[in-house]
C-alpha cells in the first residue's frame, strides 16, 4: 500500500531552507503552539480531503521542477508543522526523493520520538532544527511543550547528522538576551564537543509578522509580538562568533 501523508501545501521555487532552487513540502499537523507561530494553519485549520497526498501524486508534482533541483544544487525542503509529525509519510518521501537523487533538507521542531523517527535523520540532507528557549519555563510558557525532549534531539541529530542548523527564532522580550544566546551557544559547543560531526551553524530569525492575516482568516487571536532592532541582531552574530560559531547567512 502506498503511502499517504497530510500536506497543507507545496510551494515551488523556493529559494529558502536549502541550496539552490527546492519546493517546499509543507506538512500538516504540529504538537507545538508557538505563540508567534507564521503557519496556524498548520494546526488550526480543519483537515480536508484535499490536503491528503499519497506519495505517487506527490513525487509526480515533485517531478515537475527536477531539472531545476539539478541544474540549482537544490531540492526538496520538508516544512510545515512538524514533519516528522508523520514519521511514515516524511521516511517514504525522503525515500523516493533520494532514490531520484534529490537533495533534501527538513525543517524541524525537533518535537519527536526518537525511536519513531531517529532513522529518518541519516536520510535527511540538511537539519534545520529550532531553539525556541532554553529555559524550560519560559519554553513552556511560549510554546505549549516542555524542552527536554527538544534539547535530547537535538544533541542526538548533533551527534549523527554532518549538516545541522541551528535556528534561533529571535523574539523581542522573550528570547533576544545576551544571556540566553549564550546559553544556546553552549548548549551547541558541548554536543559538538562530543560528535566527531561537524559543529553546526546557527541562523537568526528575527520574529516578523508576514502571517498575521493568516490568524485573522483562520479566525484565531493573533500573536503580539515585535522583532529585536537590527542593532541587537548584529550584536548577537557578534556574540555567536566570538563563541567559534558561524552564523548564517
Ligand atoms: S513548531 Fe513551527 S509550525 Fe509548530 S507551532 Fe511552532 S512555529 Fe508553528
Amino acid at each position: 500500500m502506498t503511502a499517504t501523508g497530510r500536506v497543507f501545501k507545496i510551494q515551488r521555487w523556493s529559494i529558502h531552507d536549502g541550496d539552490g532552487i527546492r519546493s517546499a513540502v509543507f506538512f500538516k499537523g504540529c504538537p507545538m503552539r508557538c505563540a508567534w507561530c507564521a503557519n496556524p494553519e498548520s494546526w488550526a485549520r480543519p483537515d480536508n480531503p484535499d490536503e491528503v497526498w499519497e506519495l505517487d501524486r506527490l513525487m509526480h508534482e515533485l517531478r515537475r521542477d527536477e531539472v531545476f533541483y539539478r541544474e540549482s544544487g537544490g531540492g526538496i525542503s520538508f516544512s510545515g508543522g512538524e514533519p516528522f509529525a508523520q514519521p511514515a509519510f516524511l521516511r517514504a518521501v525522503a525515500e523516493a526523493c533520494a532514490e531520484r537523487g534529490y537533495g533534501t533538507a527538513v525543517e524541524t521542531s525537533a518535537l519527536f520520538n526518537w525511536e519513531e523517527c531517529g532513522d529518518i535523520v541519516p536520510l535527511l540532507g540538511t537539519v534545520f532544527a529550532d531553539i525556541k528557549h532554553m529555559d524550560a519555563e519560559r519554553h513552556k510558557r511560549y510554546t505549549g511543550s516542555s524542552n527536554e525532549k527538544i534539547l535530547e534531539n537535538i544533541g542526538r541529530i548533533i551527534a549523527c547528522h554532518p549538516n545541522v542548523i541551528i535556528r534561533l527564532p529571535l523574539i523581542a522580550g522573550v528570547n533576544d538576551n545576551e544571556a540566553h544566546l549564550e546559553a544556546v551557544c553552549s548548549f551547541i559547543l558541548t554536543y559538538a564537543g562530543k560528535s566527531s560531526q561537524k559543529v553546526p551553524c546557527v541562523e537568526l530569525l528575527p520574529y516578523h509578522d508576514l502571517g498575521l492575516s493568516k490568524y485573522a482568516a483562520l479566525g484565531v487571536p493573533p500573536p503580539h509580538f515585535a522583532t529585536p532592532p537590527r542593532e541587537r541582531i548584529e550584536t548577537f552574530k557578534r556574540l555567536i562568533q566570538n563563541r567559534g560559531l558561524c552564523v548564517l547567512p
